[in-house]
């Protein structure tokens, strides 16, 4: 049996600190870390030094390219290669790579998408590096991670303004640690450790559904007589083939230096759960992104194909992916851990205070940044968070900010009145914190799990208006605060602005049951929560003047490109759902109709056999099943033409707000009605004829 030494192979492909440590000269690995750390300007000199090591280390491991690995707009990373050669002048070649080409690429920006931004400013855009997530080699090339910006200096990635977000919320924790008297700690950093959820299914039976192929979805389908009702598929055993697939996977990503750390089934069938060891945001959002690529890549190797949609099939469970979040100190203290001292609980308490009133402030920031066509299929469909954000605390939690809300007695474990300053603070275990899975936003004792995401959103989105909500609210604590620091009206302030805050949001605080009508009742009649069910009503909202001037005040972003981000999301939205359409008249037309015809024609002609044989027989099962096929064959006629009409009618409108609100009202809706007619024939129809294989082979084709 083949045995492998992890600590040997992890992080075997990535020039991290163990390679800059042996491989740079100390004034060179000294001056790179201050750079790494301090997030300063890397000077010419310095860079050429590292090149030259870097492109050593990479050829010794087989690299041929190299590339500047970036995100854009796409939602997918992009790289262009290029090898090292260089001609020598006689003939040869030698393989080269400088520091300019290590720190700067230039990219023609103008096939991905810019909103505007590219008409408004530059073609050119180029790609920067970020030193603070390890250069990689994946395919033989090394790969720079990157952001990616045009020559005026707008991002067009989803790394820059996740870097922004992350010294926005720097910037304002470090004020406020300094209210408390902390004065070593030197830099604040946001980790996140996300969930990934996905589907596996086999390659032959994938090949065959033009849907998925074209879409990543089922389009069309009923459900099997058997779907995750059992529960006995979550946390079951995993079968031998998704365990080689696991294995390698693992290997991949370790090799990668990504902390691959649990993977159990899920609820559906054939749906399985990765997450990895929590790290810095920045380098946990390039590390997710390699993750999804290379769990599709090594899927293909065992001969099948991994599923990122978030709603793959209908019927069952559809895949998320849990933003665990926290912030923490260079000096190692989670800022969401309550402290021993109540010194450090008040400071735990202010740091809650700011997410709570983030969330609420920032609800439809936070529900856009988790906003794409495959996601809105999973929000409020009971089975992930709904599309309203709330807050769960827990209980106990919860009874210590009502306790301080009301100035009464806190009648927890400890029977203590809370008083800021003075008492300390109950541990939040686990067990306490983490009861209710419907809540889209929950404190888990040491952090907050943001559960809205997609599986195939790139967590940068999310995270990205996550740190900036809270450095707002930090920094209005700051502001407040920082006349009465060091004196002695320093503690009452705080005790009166943390009464406040929980006061005035106590409304996004929800720990009941988020799924079923009685909370959206609830949450948008009684509390004026908003309700974005779709992405074509959330996305719009990053236009309000409350969010765009909180966003350009925190530097995340300017005017120019928040509007462009509003754009490319909601084209984004519109494509997807008009391949999905054209899609569905495509499998139609082409095959469900005639496959259909088909197996009418079989059954007139055994009744017409029948009947000549003898007059007698009813051949009620033929007669009654063609009135029934012929019925539906009629309304899918029918509902395929008023598809196609809605699809054409989208491709006269050329205003994007206007478009989405179209695909939202008319061409969803006319999909559905298209493809429940569909599902019907399927039920009536011999599994021989039927064009496409079933959920239930997809869903079971993994053994
Ligand atoms: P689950 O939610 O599945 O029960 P855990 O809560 O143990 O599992 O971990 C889920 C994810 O949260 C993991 O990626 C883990 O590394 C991450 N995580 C744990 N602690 C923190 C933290 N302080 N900050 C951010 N992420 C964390
Ligand atoms: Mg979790």
């Amino acid at each position: 049996m083949e045995m492998t030494n992890i600590p040997e192979i992890f992080g075997s492909m990535v020039f991290d600190d163990r390679q800059m440590r042996k491989r740079l000269s100390e004034e060179v690995y000294t001056a790179l870390k201050t750079t790494i750390e301090q997030n300063v300007r890397l000077d010419d000199k310095l860079a050429e030094a590292v090149a030259v090591e870097m492109k050593k280390w990479a050829l010794e491991n087989g690299a041929t390219h190299f590339t500047h690995w970036f995100q854009p707009l796409t939602g997918v990373t992009a790289e262009k290669h290029d090898s090292f050669i260089e001609p020598t002048g006689d003939g040869g070649v030698m393989m080269e790579f400088s520091g300019k080409e290590l720190i700067k690429g230039e990219s023609d920006a103008s096939s991905f998408p810019s909103g505007g931004l590219r008409a408004t400013f530059e073609a050119r855009g180029y790609t920067a590096w970020d030193p603070t997530s390890y250069a990689f080699i994946k395919d033989h090339t090394l790969c720079i991670p990157t952001a990616f910006c045009s020559y005026s200096g707008e991002a067009l990635d989803k790394k820059t303004p996740l870097l922004r977000s992350m010294q926005a919320i720097n910037r304002q924790a470090m004020r406020v640690l300094r209210l408390f008297g902390n004065e070593d700690v030197k830099h604040v950093n946001t980790s996140v450790g996300p969930e990934q959820e996905y589907f596996l299914i086999d390659q032959k039976l994938y090949n065959e559904r033009r849907d998925l192929v074209y879409t990543g979805r089922t389009l069309f389908g009923t459900r099997p007589p058997k779907g995750q009702e059992m529960d006995d598929h979550y946390y079951g055993v995993i079968k031998p083939r998704v365990q080689e697939f696991m294995k390698d996977l693992n290997q991949e990503l370790w090799k990668l230096g990504i902390l691959a750390k649990t993977e159990h089934n899920e609820v559906a069938p054939a749906q399985h759960e990765l997450a990895p060891i929590y790290t810095t945001t920045n380098i946990a959002a390039d590390h997710n992104q390699l993750t999804m690529e290379i769990m599709q890549k090594v899927a293909k190797r065992h001969g099948m194909v991994c599923l990122l949609h978030e709603k793959p099939f209908a019927g069952v469970n559809g895949s998320g992916k849990h933003n665990n979040w926290s912030i923490s100190t260079d000096t190692g203290i989670n800022l969401f851990s309550p402290g021993e001292t109540p010194h450090e609980n008040a400071q735990f308490l202010l740091f809650l205070c700011a997410v709570i009133q983030a969330v609420d402030d920032y609800q439809d920031l936070l529900r856009l940044s988790v906003a794409t066509a495959g996601n809105d299929h999973r929000l409020g469909a009971n089975e992930a968070p709904p599309a309203i954000i709330s807050v769960f605390l827990g209980e106990e939690l919860t009874g210590i900010l009502n306790a301080i809300r009301d100035d009464k007695p806190y009648e927890g474990v400890e029977k203590v009145t809370m008083k800021l300053g003075v008492h300390a603070l109950p541990r939040f275990s686990r067990d306490t914190t983490d009861r209710n899975r419907t809540s889209p936003f929950a404190f888990t004792g040491n952090k907050f799990e943001f559960r809205s995401l997609g599986s195939s959103n790139s967590i940068a989105c999310a995270n990205i208006m996550l740190n900036a909500a809270v450095a707002e609210s930090l920094m209005q604590y700051a502001d407040e605060l920082e006349s009465v620091a060091g004196t002695d009206r320093f503690e009452e302030a705080l005790h009166n602005l943390i009464k406040r805050v929980i006061t005035e949001h106590q409304r996004i605080l929800f720990d009941g049951n988020g799924y079923g009508e009685e909370w959206i009742r609830e949450a948008t009649e009684v509390r004026g929560l908003s309700n974005l069910p779709t992405t074509a009503d959330a996305m719009p909202k990053l236009l309000d003047p409350k969010n765009q001037e909180m966003l350009i005040r925190q530097k995340v972003f300017n005017a120019a490109e928040i509007r462009s981000r509003c754009e490319i999301m909601l084209e984004n939205y519109v494509k997807v759902v008009n391949i999905e359409g054209l899609t569905m008249v495509d499998m139609v037309r082409k095959d469900y109709l005639p496959a259909i015809e088909e197996y009418l024609y079989t059954l007139a002609r055994a009744v017409d056999s029948m009947k000549s044989v003898s007059a007698n027989v009813k051949c009620r099962y033929e007669i009654s099943t063609i009135e029934k096929l012929t019925d539906l064959t009629d309304n899918i006629l029918t509902s395929v033409e008023a598809l196609e009409a809605v699809l054409e009618k989208l491709r006269g409108i050329d205003n994007i707000f206007r478009s989405s609100e179209m695909v939202r009202d008319e061409l969803l809706p006319c999909m559905s009605k298209l493809r429940s007619f569909v599902d019907a024939a399927e039920m009536l129809t011999s599994a021989k004829y039927w064009p496409y294989p079933s959920y239930g082979k997809l869903l079971f084709s993994v053994q």
